[in-house]
C-alpha cells in the first residue's frame, strides 16, 4: 500500500515523537517532520536516525527570526545537501509576528536564494504574510513549495497555483467555510495532506500523523507519495489528495502555531532525560 504522507508536523511537540512515528508507521503514513531551527533539526537527524518513512525538514521558522544571529544562517546554509525537505521556513505578518518583519524577510530571502535549499520539497508558512511569500517563492523558482495551512485571501490563490505552488490542508481548515473554499479554488493535484499536529488538534487530543487515514469515504484514490527524496525530484512525483476525505474527521478549528515555541523546549527537555 502506497503511504500517505502528513506533510507537516512537529514531530517534536509530542511527549513521545518516537511513539507517534511507530503509530505513523504501522498506519502507513509517512511524515515530514518540520523543524524550527538548525539545531533542533540536527537533533531530530540524530534521534531518528536514517529511520524509514520520516523526512526530516531543515527549518528556520519566521516567529524565531529575531533570535537568529548570522552563524544560524550559516549553519542552515551548510545543511542543504544532506537534508531532503526544507521547513519550517517562511513569513508571519500576523500582530504575533509583524514585528519581526524584516528580520523575517531577511531569513525568508537568504533561503530562498540558496540553489540547493530551493531545489528541495519546502513546507511554508504565511500566516498575514501571503503577498509577500508567494510573490518571494514565485520570484525564487522554488521546485516544490507547499503553503501549509493557508488563511490568505482567494484571490491570491490562482497567483500561488500559477506560480507551481501547493496547498497542504489539515482536518481543522476543513471545519471552517473559509478552508472548504479555498480546497474547492485548488485543483486536487495540487493539494498535500497535513497534520500539523501537535498544534491542531483531533478532537480533544493533538492530531497525530496516524489519523490522516482515518474513516476514508469509499471511492476516492488517496494520496500519495513523499514529493521527494533527492534534490531534483519536484512534488509532480505527488498523487493528489482529496482533501474532502479530512471532512469527517474535522474537529474545532484552532489557530495556527499558537504554540509553536513549545517544539524546541519539549525536544531539549526529553533529550535532557
Ligand atoms: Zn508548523
Amino acid at each position: 500500500m502506497t503511504p500517505l504522507l502528513d506533510s507537516h508536523c512537529h514531530l517534536t511537540g509530542y511527549s513521545d515523537p518516537v511513539a507517534v512515528l511507530r503509530q505513523a508507521t504501522d498506519a502507513s503514513v509517512d511524515v515530514v517532520a518540520v523543524t524550527e531551527d538548525p539545531g533542533e533539526y540536527r537533533l531530530l537527524r540524530t534521534r531518528l536516525g536514517r529511520r524509514p518513512g520520516v523526512h526530516a525538514a531543515l527549518g528556520m521558522h519566521p516567529l524565531r527570526a529575531r533570535d537568529f544571529a548570522p552563524a544560524d544562517l550559516a549553519r542552515f546554509l551548510r545543511m542543504p545537501p544532506e537534508a531532503t525537505w526544507i521547513g519550517e521556513i517562511g513569513l508571519d505578518y500576523s500582530p504575533t509576528g509583524r514585528k519581526t518583519r524584516r528580520a523575517q524577510l531577511r531569513v525568508f530571502e537568504t533561503v530562498l536564494a540558496d540553489p540547493r535549499a530551493r531545489a528541495l520539497p519546502m513546507t511554508v508558512h504565511s500566516r498575514g504574510a501571503e503577498e509577500d511569500t508567494i510573490s518571494r517563492l514565485a520570484q525564487a523558482s522554488a521546485a516544490a513549495a507547499i503553503l501549509h495551512w493557508y488563511t490568505g485571501p482567494l484571490a491570491l490563490v490562482d497567483e500561488a497555483l500559477a506560480a507551481g505552488l501547493w496547498f497542504s490542508i489539515n482536518p481543522a481548515m476543513t471545519a471552517s467555510a473559509k478552508g472548504r473554499t479555498l480546497i474547492d479554488a485548488v485543483p486536487a493535484d495540487r493539494i498535500l495532506l497535513e497534520t500539523d499536529g501537535p498544534f491542531a488538534r483531533q478532537g480533544r487530543r493533538p492530531a497525530r500523523p496516524a489519523d490522516l487515514p482515518a474513516s476514508p469515504p469509499s471511492g476516492l484514490s488517496l494520496p500519495n507519495t513523499p514529493p521527494a527524496s533527492s534534490t531534483t525530484t519536484s512534488c509532480a512525483s505527488c498523487k493528489s489528495a482529496d482533501a474532502t476525505r479530512l471532512a469527517a474527521q474535522a474537529d474545532a478549528p484552532v489557530s495556527p502555531h499558537a504554540n509553536a515555541h513549545r517544539t524546541r523546549s519539549l525536544l531539549t527537555k526529553d533529550d535532557q532525560t
